[in-house]
């Protein structure tokens, strides 16, 4: 059964990713993406290949409010840098990491954050009508800087910041559950082929 059939509105991913750019710092920044660029290749990601085809914008895919309910939420906490948009590059991984190259590819392409999961999920969600947002917390500087990222540096730094990320969502969630006023719920309208 599906979330959309459920009843469900809005979602919030939970992500952590690595850093693109120097600013955006390992330990456990915040980073609320607004876009992202898509190098998955064999994913399933539509609900809609036949017979009815939609053909949704995805220029703006994240929900704007509950982007902005989260950003100023992890604000508010203090103790984390906060970074109100952001582009994330979603690769499959194999699940390998990136070599460097390919890591300082997505760099020069205009990627902020990289990470494995975002994609379908925030397209699906999208093609269901829903608001999706994510909050990433940096967990390691990729494959362009100096030290390789491991696994075992991404899972210490995901357990550290465990209680922020909890507390920042168990927030948010009264402050968005009203009705919508964003446009997600309109996704659908002119995108029937
Ligand atoms: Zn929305």
């Amino acid at each position: 059964m599906g979330l959309n059939s459920v009843g469900v509105k809005r979602i919030i991913g939970i992500n952590a990713v690595g850093s693109l750019k120097e600013e955006m710092r390992p330990g456990g920044d915040v980073v609320i993406p607004d876009q992202f660029i898509d190098f998955t290749k064999r994913r399933d990601s539509t609900f809609y290949d036949g017979p009815s085809v939609y053909h949704i914008s995805t220029a703006d895919p994240f929900c704007p409010d509950v982007n902005s309910a989260l950003a100023s939420q992890a604000r508010a906490m203090g103790g984390k840098r906060v970074h109100d948009s952001g582009t994330y590059v979603v690769i499959e991984g194999g699940p390998r990491f990136s070599t460097r190259a390919e890591s300082k590819m997505f760099r020069q392409f205009g990627g902020d954050i990289i990470g494995m999961t975002l994609v379908p999920e925030v397209v699906l969600a999208d093609e269901m009508a829903m608001c999706y947002s994510v909050l990433a917390t940096v967990t390691d500087y990729d494959v362009w800087s100096e030290k390789p990222v491991d696994t075992s540096e991404v899972l210490r730094v995901m357990k550290e910041n465990e209680d922020v990320v909890r507390e920042v969502v168990r927030e948010t969630v009264p402050r968005i559950s009203g009705e919508r006023k964003c446009n997600c719920s309109s996704r659908l309208e002119n995108a029937k082929a």
